[in-house]
């Protein structure tokens, strides 16, 4: 596999971008290897500055739940590019947007679009504070919720104690006011409100954790979450950035039954462009202003672009059966995937649900971030890099989600699983 001109624009990107990235995950640096430049990319194929093509599993880290440059969305965005890319005023896609939103999610009756979802979630700690009039949060070990400053926080000396600062320049003054949880562990959370449960404004996490590779929440753990903010008072935030129309036409909570307060989305709902959002229930949403005195705003805040393209995917989610094709395709992958495994005796966790995957190289269970953090990352780095060579382009990290999109066709995974029988039989 040559990467010359991959290798020779990272070098120029490395003098004019910190790490050569706008975003660290792209560097490679957890695989072992310089990263690749891409250049196009169309349905489940991506294809590099050395022309090398792969078929593409990360989908740019969610958003592409329909593959890439789908041709309704890319001539929604052209349409709307046309008549204006940017109004500073309201445009009735806007409106158009929020009324699917609120349709899909029984608990979102109103909804505030934003640009990422690290302003959705930051946005949605500071209403959970507003509302409640306390300042403790808590979040869970292997969570992410973007790089807010309230997030960026790891385990202190023991659990439980307020966590230290994940990045210098976050305040230890406001990492103080996020309590660590563990994951899937409800007798973590229910000690942090035996400690702190008038102060605490909300519990924030993700209903299918899906940034230390794919961990479900068990409905136990969800449930008991619910339970303990109705009786202390707080919110229950779902951060569906990543599951919010990934599983079904909804959210987990659409799933399971289980109803936040609030929930912030993002990726898919913005259909390739950057967007955003947060909701929840009218009472607490009116505090956002100007309806409210919660400040928040933003320049580009429900630009027309990305909701063309975010409206121009949901409309296909909804009105076909794409959802369950994906189930098929990702279940039979992954059941090929694990066959290739066992005829090697090799150890492996693979967890899966719906669209998105995980393939973890250990021996134990996996169901939280201290289990994620046991299994072989180095061996994961291997199997990277031989599948790479082999056209197939997996998330250049352990720690995240394969996804496949509706452009997966059983050819691809055929080629897919053939591919990674040729990586497989070069590790050994
Ligand atoms: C990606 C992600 C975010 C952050 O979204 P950005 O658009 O990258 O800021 C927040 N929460 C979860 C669960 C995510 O996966």
């Amino acid at each position: 596999m040559d990467t010359t001109k991959s290798d020779q624009l990272y070098e120029k990107a490395l003098q004019l971008m910190p790490g050569g990235v706008n975003s660290p995950v792209r560097a490679f640096h957890s695989v072992g290897r310089s990263p690749l430049i891409m250049k196009k990319a169309s349905g489940c194929r991506i294809i590099d500055e050395d022309d090398n093509e792969y078929i593409d599993y990360v989908g740019s880290w969610g958003p592409l739940i329909l593959g890439h440059s789908h041709p309704e969305v890319v001539q929604a965005i052209c349409e709307c590019a046309q008549e204006g890319t940017s109004f500073g005023a309201t445009c009735s896609k806007e409106i158009e947007m929020a009324e699917l939103i609120c349709d899909a999610f029984p608990s979102i009756e109103k909804v505030r679009m934003v640009n990422s979802g690290t302003e959705a979630t930051m946005s949605a700690i500071r209403l959970a504070r507003a509302f409640t009039g306390r300042n403790k949060i808590i979040k869970f070990e292997g969570c992410y919720h973007g790089h807010a400053d309230a997030f960026l926080i790891k385990a202190g000396s023991g659990m439980l104690t307020a966590g230290s600062q994940l990045s210098p320049g976050v305040p230890s003054a406001i990492t103080g006011e996020t309590i660590l949880c563990r994951y899937n562990d409800l007798e973590s959370v229910e000690e942090a409100f035996r400690q702190s449960g008038a102060d605490i404004a909300a519990i924030i996490v993700e209903p299918v954790a899906g940034n230390m590779g794919l961990i479900p929440g068990t409905r136990e753990f969800l449930v008991g979450l619910r339970e303990l903010c109705n009786n202390y008072g707080c919110l229950l935030i779902f951060d569906e950035v990543i599951t919010g129309f990934r599983l079904c036409y909804g959210g987990v909570q659409n799933i399971t039954g289980i109803v936040p307060d609030l929930t912030t989305l993002g990726k898919i709902i913005g259909g390739g462009l950057p967007v955003g959002a947060y909701g929840g229930k009218k009472e607490i949403m009116d505090l956002v202003a100007p309806q409210g005195e919660v400040y928040q705003a933003g320049t580009l805040s429900g630009n027309p672009l990305a909701m063309a393209a975010g409206l121009a995917t949901l409309k296909i989610l909804r009105d076909t059966d794409w959802y369950d094709r994906m189930e098929v395709i990702s279940y039979f992958l992954t059941g090929k995937i694990r066959s290739l495994f066992e005829a090697r005796g090799m150890y492996y966790v693979i967890k899966r649900l719906g669209s998105m995957f995980c393939v973890f190289f250990t021996e134990d269970e996996v169901y939280d971030y201290e289990s994620a953090m046991k299994c072989d990352t180095q061996k994961y780095a291997r199997f990277y890099r031989e599948v790479l060579q082999e056209g197939i382009y997996l998330p250049p990290a352990q720690f995240e989600v394969s996804f496949v999109s509706c452009a997966h066709e059983l050819e691809d995974i055929y080629q897919t699983v053939a591919a990674i029988e040729r990586a497989l039989d070069r590790m050994k």
